[in-house]
């Protein structure tokens, strides 16, 4: 994808040749701006666009490796259950955890890390207005975050996912001197709002060596999902590993 800064430049320069050269440049100026808005749009949704942050989003690799990841716990429910299903089918995966939950379940944090499964910073409140806080704010609220990790398990997290996997110029400023890396994904499983049934075929439709499928550990049909799936991985021959293994970086500093 071109980056955001040379299309501004190529956007200007199409709307000066627009002033000088064509009729009715009001509606051309309308329909370029329209077009680099949806652009800018299409730019921040996609976190795998790698318009504003490094995102790694598959492993390049040629053994039967993928990785799972969790969003939005850990929940004194559900998060216990997937750890269970993960023991089971002995599978290590990786938890993107959000600060304030974290803060109600320092022990089932503990648990996860005692289970051999990695820790990331999903932020601390996972706003819904998160894209639109200033980099200062966003800063603080990743930092509190990885506070609190490190105070329960003693290891500073360095794999961040946005919430939303939305990124943006404010975002990758907040993240320039932290050194995080940043995680998105291959396979978005939509657990959150499709089907069990739905959301295995989206998957498995989908699913090829190196890739790194999100979930979530805060919904209840996630549990019947993830035993189907680890089912059919293991009978496919996948290996289910940690981020840090299928992308041969580090997980903590
Ligand atoms: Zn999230």
């Amino acid at each position: 994808m071109i980056k955001p800064g040379t299309t501004f430049v190529l956007y200007i320069v199409v709307l000066i040749q627009v002033y000088l050269f064509l009729p009715w440049k009001g509606i051309f100026f309308i329909i370029i701006s329209l077009l680099f808005l949806i652009y800018l749009i299409s730019c921040s949704a996609n976190i795998c666009s790698q318009a504003y942050i490094k995102t790694l989003c598959k492993a390049d690799t040629n053994q039967k490796k993928i990785a799972i990841t969790f969003d939005d716990g850990p929940d004194p429910k559900i998060t216990p259950q997937v750890l269970s299903i993960l023991d089971k089918y002995n599978a290590k995966a990786t938890f993107f955890c959000i600060g304030k939950h974290i803060e109600d379940n320092k022990e089932l944090l503990k648990e996860i890390d005692k289970k051999g499964h990695i820790i990331g910073n999903h932020t601390w409140s996972h706003d819904l207005w998160f894209d639109l806080f200033s980099y200062k704010r966003m800063q603080a609220d990743i930092e509190k975050t990885n506070g609190l990790i490190f105070e329960i398990i003693n290891k500073k997290a360095k794999l961040f996912r946005p919430p939303y996997g939305v990124t943006n110029p404010a975002l990758k400023r907040a993240l320039k001197r932290l050194n995080f890396q940043t995680i998105g994904w291959s396979i978005r499983s939509l657990d959150t709002i499709k089907s069990t049934e739905k959301t295995l075929k989206r998957i498995k439709k989908g699913l090829s060596t190196g890739d790194i499928i999100l979930f979530h550990d805060n919904r209840e049909h996630i549990v019947d999902i993830l035993e189907s799936f680890l089912e059919y991985a293991k009978s496919e021959n996948y290996e289910i590993v940690t981020l840090d293994e299928l992308l041969n970086i580090k997980a903590y500093e």
